[in-house]
């Protein structure tokens, strides 16, 4: 079993997402209200605020996330994973549920910085960065095989 759990706070039930909504998952609610988890949101850590314009990685790399009103915003998502990082070295944590496809916290899959909704092969900043240091990370779907391991 893993020790503590890093989770995505709009799977958790908190209304962060840019469009001020949440992706609430009751099985993740169950994991914070056991004590198994903690909900963090690496783009309010990095300053920015719901709701919030649209954002994507151009082209699928890491340079540059951009605002679907041509904004550069990259800045907010390189503080957001590291702060990120930093909290899940408190709780020493060992595994992180996050949100598929989100810039931050997209595990495989993103988009490719089109507003196209088109999906690349890829990982969001703060999800990237965990895994760089050893976090196993998981999405909202794949994570119950992970947990039984
Ligand atoms: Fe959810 Fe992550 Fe986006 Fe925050 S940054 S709203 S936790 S997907």
């Amino acid at each position: 079993m893993s020790k503590m759990i890093l989770v995505s706070a709009c799977l958790a039930g908190v209304k962060c997402r840019y469009d001020g909504k949440s992706n609430k998952t009751q099985s993740i609610v169950e994991l914070v209200e056991q004590g198994r988890a903690i909900p963090v949101c690496p783009e309010l850590l990095g300053g920015l605020e719901t709701p919030r314009d649209c954002c994507e990685i151009k082209s699928g790399n890491f340079r540059e996330v951009i605002s679907d009103r041509g904004e550069n915003i990259t800045s907010a998502y390189k503080v957001g994973a590291q702060k990120t990082l930093e909290i899940a070295k408190i709780i020493d944590a060992d595994m992180a549920i996050l949100q598929q496809r989100s810039p931050s916290c997209g595990c495989g899959k993103i988009y490719d910085g089109s507003f196209t909704r088109n999906l690349i092969d890829g990982d969001g900043f703060t999800s990237a960065l965990l895994k760089r240091n050893g976090v196993v990370v998981c999405n909202d779907e794949n994570f119950n095989e992970f947990l039984n391991r």
